[in-house]
């Protein structure tokens, strides 16, 4: 059994190499369990290998906007998501703080639409990555243009968690509108500028997660991430929500389980 999910992790990334089992172990012995995240098809393969050999391993798999060269091969995941522990597709969506060129924001929005068709017609849900360019809003509102467009097809089908959230109240009430979820990092645990959405959104609507290896919280800061720290992430939205920890925790268990359809 688990008590957390940390539901985005990147165990299938080379940071991990080295140490995997001890990883595994840890997350065992806190009773943490995770979804790993791919990134292009070879990643996205590991997770469900993962996801196979780990009881508490879940895997979601898909292409990143920007750190894959692979194309959306749809037989490719056809095939991969036929294991039961493939529970989203992703990480994908629009990435336009790293963006090479204006020609790039088509192909994304294509990779992106064509994982979205995917999704709906495996009922799956999404896991978007999402990065406006700095000081700005962009991805996030092409992000909505296409879901408004999608959702009139696919209605209900359409769902989803927008992740690593680190945007405005407005942004993230539109996602909730889109009956999409959120989730919340390490970074909550030393960046105040999430308080108020935190506080302001329904409990429902939020998951915790690491994004391991990358932005490890207080007071791991500047390590490498890994799932367990994700009790770190739950602990800052207890004390922003003020409710305890022994509330809070199961809550967001249900939330995660219920909405990627964990088995336990
Ligand atoms: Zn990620």
């Amino acid at each position: 059994m688990i008590k957390y999910i940390d539901i985005h992790s990147h165990l299938n990334l080379k940071e991990f190499n080295d140490d995997l089992p001890g990883v595994i172990s840890r997350m065992n012995k806190q009773e943490v369990g995770t979804i790993v995240i791919g990134v292009d098809k070879k990643t996205s393969e590991l997770a469900v290998k993962l996801s196979n050999e780990n009881e508490n391993i879940w895997a979601c798999v898909g292409i990143h906007p920007t750190d894959s060269v692979d194309d959306f091969d749809e037989g490719f995941f056809e095939e991969l998501i036929k294991n039961p522990k493939v529970v989203c597709i992703g990480e994908c969506g629009l990435d336009y703080f790293r963006l090479k060129n204006e020609e790039e924001k088509e192909k994304q929005k294509e990779l992106f639409e064509r994982q979205i068709d995917f999704a709906a017609k495996h009922d799956l849900p999404l896991m978007l990555h999402v990065r406006p360019s700095k000081g700005t809003q962009d991805a996030h509102l092409d992000v909505f243009k296409i879901l408004e467009s999608k959702k009139k097809e696919y209605k209900d089908k359409l769902r989803g968690n927008s992740h690593f959230f680190a945007s405005t109240k407005e942004i993230a009430e539109e996602y909730i509108k889109f009956g999409f979820t959120i989730s919340f990092t390490g970074l909550i645990t030393y960046i105040q500028d999430f308080n108020e959405i935190i506080e302001s959104i329904p409990l429902e609507m939020i998951h915790i997660e690491t994004d391991a290896p990358f932005v490890a919280p207080v007071p791991h800061r500047g390590k490498r991430n890994e799932p367990i720290y994700v009790i770190e992430v739950a602990k800052r939205i207890a004390e922003i929500k003020k409710i305890s920890e022994t509330e809070l925790i199961p809550k967001l268990l249900e939330n995660s389980s219920k909405f990627f359809n964990l088995k336990f």
